[in-house]
């Protein structure tokens, strides 16, 4: 079946096929279509036709919300379907991948149900003066997403896209293109217009780099690492593209002396080796005070020993594989250097012995302890299976470690002291803060960076306001 969604229509891709292959065993899962630059031309014009057509953009916002209804539905109807094919393309697990399933859905609703409650605003001006802001839809959108959380990263643009009146051609990452076809099919079922939503597959350096240069798209918005931002900051900045980055982070989980250890302890864990690691927002970089340092490193590398590994589809698995061999030479580069810097090595920092696990692109759960904020392992985002350790003594020192980061996208703090928590939390110069608690969001609530962990906000009504254009109405009566 041809896997590009062009003007309403799927049709073949000119740029050739590519194989999808599942992490824990190197296997084949499926090959799909390339497209190229052509295919991305053709696409970007039918976003355009569709734009200024008005069947979206003028579209009643009542019946936009109904369209993200519908898919919130559709979504649930298939998540079994949609969380098999996550594994299988990410190697997370079953359980992350129902959660991931989940949150994509909420993500829909939440944006259904914002979408005609933005009325803009009436100014009082003066008697004589009738002043209002009103928004309208951005345009052509090109959205590129990632292969670490494929469906629900490219879920918080395509919502809030298609809620604002917004037209759009989708780029996956070209390792994790399934469940994304799979959530285009679901808005084509839904009833989008012809030309409203679009999809190309393919390889960032030729198709996502078409679309962000394409001078009929307005606004580009990116999920990716902090390199690829760059590039694409740079190629949207000829034609003064409307943009929005969502990047990498280096991100500090703080433990605190009075905090319950074991909670500390268990978040810790999942903070750190959540899909290996995979995760913009990982807990890599651990900062414990001194008190407890000791006997909370030993517990943790204890502890992160004991992960199982395995099929992310098998009852019983804790984590899977890293996403490619490639990605998980680059994290063993990082083992190398971490050695080299004189980071203690815990737990871990090597390839599993068990045979079953030989074909898939597997590291064990590795602690650095040791580490000072000069080593790159501390500095760079690894973006595995790595967490580095550091000890400080006052709580000034414990704040100016967690924002020594170029990045600032979200950190965690465990302390039983409410005031301690709020003060803390209030120096923290990232985007997400937890307190006694790591990794949840809510799709009501900002999600992005501080420094450069990227710009703008998705999620919450900032990632409403991302996709449109304010305009100030303002007649003399
Ligand atoms: P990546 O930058 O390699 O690729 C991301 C996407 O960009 C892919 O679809 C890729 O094909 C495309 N791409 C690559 N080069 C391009 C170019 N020149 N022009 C246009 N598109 C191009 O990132 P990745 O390895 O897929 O994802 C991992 C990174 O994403 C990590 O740094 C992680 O922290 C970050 N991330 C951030 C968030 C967040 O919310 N801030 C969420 C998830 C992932």
């Amino acid at each position: 079946m041809p896997e590009l969604y062009i003007d309403g229509e799927w049709v073949a891709a000119a740029g050739g096929r590519h194989d999808v292959v599942n992490p824990f065993d190197a296997s084949v899962v499926t090959t799909v279509d390339d497209a190229d630059e052509t295919d991305v031309d053709r696409a970007v014009r039918a976003a355009r036709r569709a734009f200024d057509s008005g069947v979206w953009s003028d579209a009643p916002t009542r019946h936009r919300a109904d369209l993200l209804h519908r898919v919130h539905r559709f979504l649930l109807r298939d998540k079994e379907e949609i969380a098999r094919t996550e594994t299988l393309d990410t190697g997370k697990t079953l359980t992350e991948a129902r959660i991931d399933v989940d949150d994509v859905a909420n993500c829909f609703r939440y944006f259904a149900e914002i979408a005609d409650k933005d009325g803009g605003r009436v100014l009082d001006i003066g008697p004589d003066v009738l002043s209002r802001v009103v928004h309208h839809p951005v345009g052509v959108c090109a959205l590129i997403a990632p292969w670490n959380y494929p469906l629900l990263q490219a879920s918080w643009k395509v919502a809030p896209a298609l809620a604002a009146g917004n037209t759009f051609v989708l780029k996956p990452s070209e390792t994790t293109p399934l469940t994304t076809l799979h959530m285009i099919r679901l808005i084509a079922e839904a009833g989008a217009p012809p030309g409203v939503a679009n999809l190309v597959l393919g390889p960032g350096a030729t198709v996502g780099a078409a679309m962000t240069s394409h001078p009929e798209v307005d606004l580009v918005s990116f999920t990716g690492g902090l390199d690829t931002g760059r590039r694409i900051m740079a190629a949207a900045a000829d034609g003064v593209k409307t943009i929005a980055l969502e990047l990498g982070g280096k991100n500090p989980n703080i433990v605190f002396a009075d905090a319950d250890f074991d909670a500390a302890l268990d978040y810790a864990l999942d903070a750190a080796f959540l899909h290996s690691g995979q995760v913009c927002s990982a807990g890599s970089r651990l900062l414990v005070e001194d008190a407890v340092h000791d006997r909370f490193v030993a517990a943790l590398a204890d502890r992160a020993s004991r992960i199982r590994l395995g099929d992310g589809l098998a009852e019983g698995t804790e984590s899977g594989p890293l996403s490619s061999a490639e990605h998980r030479a680059k994290v063993e580069e990082y083992l190398e250097i971490g050695r080299a810097e004189g980071a203690r090595v815990a737990c871990g920092g090597r390839r599993p012995d068990d045979p079953e696990l030989q074909r898939g692109f597997f590291l064990l759960p590795t602690v650095f302890a040791d580490c000072d904020r000069s080593m790159r392992v501390v500095r760079e985002e690894i973006f595995g299976p790595v967490v580095t350790v550091e000890r400080f003594h006052t709580e000034d020192e414990a704040v100016a470690l967690a924002n020594d980061t170029r990045y600032g996208l979200a950190g965690g703090l465990w302390t039983s002291e409410a005031s301690r928590a709020q003060r803390v939390a209030n120096r923290l110069r990232h985007g997400t803060v937890w307190i006694n608690d790591f990794h949840p969001y809510v799709p009501q609530a900002e999600w992005g960076g501080f420094g450069r962990s990227g710009i703008g906000r998705e999620l919450g009504p900032s990632g409403l306001h991302e996709y449109q254009e304010s305009k100030h109405i303002y007649q003399n009566l």
